[in-house]
């Protein structure tokens, strides 16, 4: 393997490995294919603003992503907005079952999705190539979990679709909840006996200032250590190693062994030392973090003729770029000109 260097002409040698100046390799590449949603959730969307930025075509994001995976990216998850409403998708995720990484492996492939459609999909997705996909659930009564999307009946849905996917075998399955104070850190213990009784992951997220609105403050995290405390007093709790360095999750059974929870914590345990994510936005931007304050337009470049190896050069110094932790809670922190339905999870 080509030690990651620039050649004397200033392209990237072939098969270099994307890495940062932090010394962090990047292996791991999220894709919002539409900053469309067909959910309203009162913590990401005021509700008023729809779509904002374009999409590219299926074989663009393609041609991108292997330009990606020619670098050392060996996992892809695809996001949104909500990625279910592209038309396109199944036979997307079959074409990139089809690459190969670095080390002639197929790519690890996941989903983030709100699960609205998943019922009908989880099968041709599973078939397609799809590995696993992890659903945002952010409560289990169906009174607040309404309360939060704005939309009537969707519980019940999401619910329908969690189950066909893990009877497709999307598994490990996940479930992402965002913890909100007054909205529903209610349903912590509720959820823990749901990751049990479903057999999926919960993972618990710390609400991040990533909102459309001004919904953000230090007092409306609900922190880990209240998380686990609170789980803990009904079905006490055992740590996990992490499956891997760049985990995000800290992940716990519980003691009598029966099921998994997660809490990915990036307020009050910061997890960027070991970050190994970059994220291609929806209109072909790469971010090379959730926070970042800049953006870099690699489809414009394509648009604009350059070759396979010219694009290469472009992500890895890019790459090289990579901000080394995000600053939320300090003086001078800034929220990322997107928010999160615009730049995926
Ligand atoms: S905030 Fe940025 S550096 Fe930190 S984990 Fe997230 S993407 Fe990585």
């Amino acid at each position: 393997m080509v030690a990651a260097s620039l050649t004397a002409s200033s392209t990237v040698a072939s098969h270099a490995r994307l890495t940062d100046s932090h010394g962090r390799v990047i292996h791991d590449l999220r894709v919002s294919i539409t900053d469309r949603c067909n959910y309203k959730c009162v913590y990401c969307r005021t509700g008023e603003e729809g779509a904002q930025y374009p999409e590219l075509a299926i074989e663009e994001y393609l041609r991108l992503i292997r330009l990606f995976v020619d670098l050392g990216i060996t996992k892809v998850r695809l996001t949104g907005g909500e990625p279910l409403l592209r038309h396109g998708l199944v036979d997307m995720v079959r074409q990139l079952a089809r690459m190969r990484t670095l080390w002639d492996e197929p790519l690890d492939l996941a989903l983030t999705t709100n699960g609205h459609l998943l019922d009908s999909l989880a099968t041709p997705l599973k078939t397609a190539g799809l590995n696993r996909v992890t659903v945002s659930m952010d409560a289990v009564d169906a009174g607040v979990f309404e309360r939060i999307t704005r939309i009537a009946g969707s519980h019940k849905t999401v619910l329908g679709g969690i189950r066909a996917a893990r009877a497709a075998g999307l598994t490990p399955l996940k479930i992402n909840c965002v913890l909100l104070r007054g909205f529903n850190e209610d349903q912590i213990e509720g959820f823990a006996r749901f990751a049990r009784e479903e057999g999926v992951v919960v993972r618990f997220i710390e609400f991040m200032p990533l909102e459309e609105g001004r919904l953000w403050s230090p007092e409306i995290v609900v922190p880990l250590a209240e998380i686990v405390e609170r789980i803990g007093r009904v079905l006490p709790l055992v740590e996990l190693p992490p499956w891997e360095a760049s985990e995000t999750a800290r992940r716990y059974t519980f003691s009598d062994g029966r099921g998994e929870i997660g809490v990915i914590a990036p307020v009050t345990r910061a997890f960027c030392g070991a970050c190994s994510r970059v994220r291609l936005t929806s209109d072909g931007k790469i971010r090379t973090c959730l926070f970042s304050q800049v953006e870099h337009d690699l489809y414009g470049r394509m648009r604009a003729g350059a070759s396979d190896e010219e694009l290469r050069t472009y992500i890895f110094r890019t790459v090289q770029g990579k901000e080394a932790r995000h600053h939320i809670g300090e003086p001078g922190f800034l929220k990322p000109s997107r928010s999160m339905v615009h730049i995926g999870g």
